[in-house]
């Protein structure tokens, strides 16, 4: 009887350290998926200073109807920053037109304001690419760009702000 009686404490100490490493396997995995920002704000706060639209695109990652943005044609001189928190991230200096409707560049103004990510949404991998400083979802990064870098950041308008230079 006591012999059981260990085997059974023994398990039930082995479930315990079991469980206590896998939650803290997925707290580390949930940290992973959303670091912490420079700029961080609540649902309401982010509801309250965007717009719908920017706060689908941005904070729900939706994307705008293609040739919908005055942005997709812009050829003026400037700084594309992000709607959200202002930071400097693409240049009129890198703007190409794709085609696709969706404003485009083969390179962002400061690798450091931008994160690259891969996106296993619908059924497909992509990879997303959003504001370093707020996180907010920008569009997505493909490898049939032109020259220099072979890459075309396929970008909502709405998740910018032009400012000309
Ligand atoms: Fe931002």
């Amino acid at each position: 009887m006591r012999r059981i009686r260990l085997i059974t404490l023994a398990s039930t100490i082995i479930g315990l350290l079991s469980f206590s490493c896998t939650t803290n396997a997925q707290k580390q995995k949930e940290q992973e998926k959303e670091p912490v920002r420079q700029v961080q704000k609540t649902k309401e706060e982010w509801k309250n200073q965007l717009t719908a639209m920017q706060y689908t695109v941005l904070r729900e990652k939706g994307t705008e109807r293609a040739f919908s943005s005055p942005l997709n044609a812009n050829k003026q001189k400037g700084v594309y920053k992000c709607a959200a928190c202002g930071t400097p991230l693409f240049s009129s200096q890198h703007k190409f037109e794709s085609g696709t409707g969706w404003p485009s560049f083969y390179k962002p103004l400061h690798a450091n304001n931008v994160e690259e990510r891969a996106d296993h949404e619908l059924g497909m991998v992509r990879t997303e690419v959003l504001c370093k400083v707020c996180g907010g979802h920008l569009g997505h990064v493909f490898e049939d760009g032109p020259a220099p870098t072979g890459l075309r950041y396929c970008l909502n308008g709405v998740a910018l702000n032009f400012e000309k230079k």
